[in-house]
């Protein structure tokens, strides 16, 4: 995927020439000013107060799209903005951490990963999950205050795993019910 095959929303956003990657709308922190490994709380408040997409920052009501690792899953707490469908589909093509597996990320590239991947472990499915709602809650940290996302029951899951190949998915499920009963056999295949 290049630029120009970028979703019409995306295409939008400030780019980034080096990293050839559209810079998330919560990792804007000023004109012209951009941080990929930073969300920008007051942009992360936005999201959830105007229901936009964390990627594009456009509307975004229904197919929410949350993508974490199953700690996410299994604790159905986000610290990400949800994002349009295609957002994320293009940005798990783009995300240089998942495009590129083999490329040993050094210490300053890993700072380079757009939000939602930089804390992801690799050893560990990732899960790609929609609902059509979330609530909020603001919890106190040692360094303030951390905005969380509680999704609504899931419509859909979409599991993968990494591989040398890249990321390969592994398991789905559609429906509530169904998407219940896999979060449980990956609680129980991935207990420590
Ligand atoms: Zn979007």
């Amino acid at each position: 995927m290049n630029r120009h095959d970028l979703p019409v929303r995306l295409a939008g956003r400030p780019f980034d020439q080096r990293r050839q990657l559209p810079v998330p709308y919560v990792n804007e922190h000023g004109p012209g000013s951009y941080d990929f490994a930073v969300v920008n709380g007051r942009r992360a408040v936005e999201c959830a107060r105007e229901q936009l997409c964390g990627a594009c920052g456009h509307f975004i009501t229904r197919q929410l799209t949350f993508v974490g690792g199953l700690a996410n899953l299994l604790h159905n707490t986000y610290t990400d903005p949800p994002m349009h469908t295609a957002c994320t589909d293009a940005a798990l093509q783009l995300c240089p951490f998942l495009a590129r597996p083999r490329r040993r990320p050094r210490p300053t590239t890993a700072t380079a990963m757009p939000a939602g991947y930089r804390d992801l472990d690799r050893s560990r499915p990732l899960a790609v999950a929609i609902t059509d709602g979330y609530a909020t809650r603001l919890t106190a940290t040692a360094d303030g205050v951390l905005l969380e996302f509680h999704p609504e029951p899931w419509q859909a899951l979409h599991v993968f795993a990494y591989t040398d190949a890249g990321l390969v998915p592994t398991a789905a499920a559609a429906g509530a019910d169904a998407v219940t009963d896999l979060i449980q056999q990956l609680r129980e295949t991935h207990r420590d």
